[in-house]
């Protein structure tokens, strides 16, 4: 589905991505992991056109047999509008505006009329945004915000689901009941890209991984190989 492809990426002066590699295929769940200043957010800007590479593509087919882009000569719109959806780190929800507002916002780029169907749904999803409707976004806790925030990067129906540090900041129950919904929304067909400091989190819930270490993958496999692998149980793990 996505193809990350030997990119190099600065930011100002600054080189911050080293050849990276990265593969997300169809239904997967996929996690970067790595340390602060890793790298790990510079990548999923790249992704979504905030960031230009250097060097190197990033390809996207929406669905098998459709044609390949190369993300990497395309506006943040378009890339939208190809099906990718970021949750940024931090959140980001327009505070001043109400719960409902925005989730319509999410749907910015559609013209169907099933958006107000979708709103529906993320209330099921998470019954709390559906009694807070009205209430101003800045007033609801974090936990709530980081709800909707994901249920706002739903509203574009999105084939590829990006979420940088969804934890963080959160109590530990938060979170679990924030990643159960991610792996509804995977099963319900959703590819996801996941961000995490949370490495435990990230590895349970991921299918495969790749670790980033001041911005080259210096390891990558499947989340439960990479979760027995000594190097990373020392540094992300806690291990010794
Ligand atoms: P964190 O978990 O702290 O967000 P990260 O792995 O997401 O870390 P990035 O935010 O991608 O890391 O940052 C990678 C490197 O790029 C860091 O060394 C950072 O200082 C540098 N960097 C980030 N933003 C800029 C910028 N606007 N100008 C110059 N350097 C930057």
């Amino acid at each position: 589905m996505l193809t990350v492809k030997n990119i190099d990426v600065y930011r100002g002066k600054t080189h911050v991505l080293h050849q990276v590699d990265l593969h997300v295929g169809h239904g997967e769940i996929i996690a970067l992991i790595g340390a602060n200043g890793a790298g790990k957010t510079t990548t999923l800007k790249t992704i979504s056109g905030f960031l230009r590479p250097a060097k190197g593509s990033i390809l996207y087919t929406a669905a098998k047999g459709k044609k390949t882009m190369d993300f990497s000569a395309m506006a943040p719109e378009q890339i939208v509008g190809a099906g990718i959806s970021q949750c940024p780190e931090g959140r980001g929800v327009f505070s001043q505006l109400s719960v409902k507002e925005n989730l319509v916002i999410g749907a910015y780029l559609r013209s169907d009329n099933e958006i107000g169907k979708d709103i529906q749904s993320i209330y099921e999803m998470f019954p709390i945004l559906g009694e807070r409707l009205n209430q101003a976004a800045g007033s609801l806790s974090g936990g709530e915000q980081m709800m909707l925030a994901l249920g706002r990067s739903l509203m574009s129906r999105p084939k590829l689901l990006i979420l940088d540090e969804p934890s963080l900041g959160l109590a530990p129950l938060i979170i679990e009941t924030i990643f159960d919904k991610l792996i509804k929304i995977n099963t319900q067909g959703i590819t996801i890209l996941i961000v995490e400091q949370n490495a435990v989190m990230a590895l349970e819930l991921s299918h495969r991984a790749y670790v980033l270490e001041t911005g080259r993958v210096v390891l990558s496999g499947q989340s439960a190989d990479l979760a027995k692998n000594p190097k990373v149980q020392k540094a992300y793990l806690g291990g010794e």
